[in-house]
């Protein structure tokens, strides 16, 4: 989307003049010296905003080594000048240094002033809630979480898997199924995934909504809720037509009382029931399949997991034909 009047933005990561693109969305317009994208220069305005009261650049932040940060699996456009600045360390899911945020250990509980979660909690296994509560305990209190996950205006989130326990993607010729045994053993097989960067990379979860995701917010412990919604045109953030997946950012409430980490989801009103979702979204919304080919997953799954699934034995089948009757 071109902004007419701006021919031209300051990149507030790399401090450049970058001419205006013309396809600024959230992981568009991307600098033409450091690549970074909407998104990030959203971030980081933010930031900037919350640690100085002004709009900054990233170039001229003050270095502080006593400002604790991390990141989780950060962009390199910011992440490299975060470690220069501040006690900062990017932590990732799948390689050194390892953080799974729906399971840490206390040890660096209230330590942290800044939390970046840019893009990240789209992705954590049901329930979503873990992430936000393990995010409140890891900030020290009025600590800031920086956040950013793609989100929607409508009226429920679309959470893809509500029932994931023990699952694995399964490849066939036809392309990736994910193959989940629940809790009571039973299986449910998917096709039609939805990846973030490339099939077979980051698995989507959900698409959220934002009154869900500020009740999650409110009920993890967080205060002072803000939205950045607005376009910063001589940054080049150009973004209050996407109507949703701003940045967030949320304070750690130190008073508040640390919210139960249940497996049961607090949020269940919160979601559509499954299959049931609006308009074009459904598209992007994973299939449950059955037949040869679920069989033939599961099957796989059962093979990689080193599990022997029971077939069910004849006096069953007839008792099940009995029962189908
Ligand atoms: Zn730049």
């Amino acid at each position: 989307m071109h902004q007419p009047g701006y021919e031209q933005f300051t990149c507030n990561l790399c401090g450049s003049i970058s001419s205006v693109s013309q396809d600024f969305y959230r992981e568009g317009g991307a600098c033409s010296h450091c690549g970074s994208n909407v998104r990030f220069r959203a971030l980081m305005y933010a930031l900037s905003d919350h640690l100085y009261g002004k709009p900054l650049a990233l170039t001229d932040f003050i270095a502080n080594k006593d400002f604790k940060a991390m990141g989780l699996s950060d962009a390199k456009h910011y992440a490299v000048k975060l470690a220069e600045l501040f006690d900062y360390t990017n932590f990732f899911y799948h390689t050194e240094p390892f953080l799974d945020i729906c399971n840490i250990d206390n040890s660096a509980n209230n330590y942290y002033d800044l939390l970046v979660s840019s893009d990240v909690y789209e992705h954590v296994p049901p329930p979503r809630h873990i992430a936000f509560i393990n995010s409140w305990h890891l900030l020290k209190p009025d600590g800031v979480l920086l956040l950013t996950v793609p989100y929607t205006s409508l009226p429920k989130t679309i959470e893809h898997y509500p029932t994931l326990y023990q699952y694995k993607i399964v490849s066939d010729e036809k392309g990736k199924l994910l193959v989940n045994r629940l809790r009571d053993l039973s299986f449910e097989v998917y096709d039609n995934l939805t990846w973030h960067g490339g099939e077979g990379s980051t698995l989507e979860m959900r698409i959220f909504c934002e009154s869900d995701l500020l009740k999650i917010l409110i009920d993890a412990g967080f205060k002072d809720v803000k939205i950045w919604n607005e376009d910063i045109p001589e940054f080049g953030i150009f973004q209050a037509h996407q109507g949703g997946g701003f940045v967030i950012t949320a304070k750690k409430n130190g008073n508040a009382i640390p919210a139960p980490l249940t497996q049961h989801d607090p949020h269940l009103t919160n979601i559509y029931p499954q299959g049931e979702t609006a308009g074009h979204f459904s598209k992007h919304i994973p299939n449950r399949i059955s037949g040869k080919r679920a069989e033939r997953a599961i099957a796989k799954w059962a093979e990689e997991e080193g599990i022997t699934i029971n077939k069910p034995s004849f006096f069953s089948k007839v008792l099940n034909y009995l029962k189908g009757r």
